[in-house]
């Protein structure tokens, strides 16, 4: 049975598929935007819109961007001959935070994961040889998260990227372990990043 028309359902029903949002939570949203001004509930919907159709995947480091090349693979001042592997794009704004790395990243979209189905081939770690290529790359850093997937791929890329003679460094463990990277405050990441060590 259905209490509310049907616009309002619809509404409900698209809240509730929002990670941590219950039918109560839901219904409080939904009342809280048909109550809002006009102007601003459509610049809402506008945003919404907008991300959905303009952002992708930077075509270099698999960063989102709006553009073809992300802002920091874009910046002509940052050192090339690094590239600081995560697994999402959160942990890049999470590594900026730190104002402490100058190097370029590489976004996996994911972490090796066995019992979810989840293999080498569905992550971004193709993509991330394809770059290794040029000459320019001294190091690569792999700062995915500190958690047995992470540190399977962690493991998995360093055997891959060895025999090309590129410095792999694993960064330390500031970052509690089985914590997300995203979730570390910004002095613990910079120490990590400082006490990196070759693996
Ligand atoms: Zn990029």
């Amino acid at each position: 049975m259905n209490y509310y028309a049907a616009p309002i359902a619809k509404l409900i029903e698209a809240f509730t598929k929002l990670p941590g949002i219950g039918s109560k939570t839901a219904q409080r949203l939904a009342f809280y935007l048909l109550d809002m001004p006009q102007n601003e509930a459509e610049e809402l919907a506008y945003a919404i819109i907008n991300a959905k159709r303009n952002v992708r995947y930077c075509e270099v480091c698999s960063n989102i961007t709006d553009n073809d090349r992300c802002n920091i693979c874009s910046d002509p001042k940052r050192d090339n001959s690094v590239i600081c592997v995560v697994e999402d794009p959160r942990d890049v704004v999470a590594m900026e935070k730190t104002r402490e790395y100058k190097g370029l990243y590489h976004v996996l979209h994911g972490a090796i994961s066995p019992m979810d189905g989840i293999g080498p081939d569905d992550i971004r770690i193709k993509e991330l040889l394809a770059r290794l290529g040029d000459d320019n790359v001294k190091e690569v850093i792999l700062a995915t998260n500190p958690n047995i997937e992470g540190e399977a791929t962690a493991m998995y890329i360093s055997k891959l990227i060895k025999p090309l003679g590129i410095k792999t460094t694993r960064i330390a463990h500031g970052v509690p372990v089985g914590g997300d990277l995203e979730y570390a405050d910004e002095v613990t990441l910079m120490k990590a990043l400082e006490g990196r060590r070759e693996i």
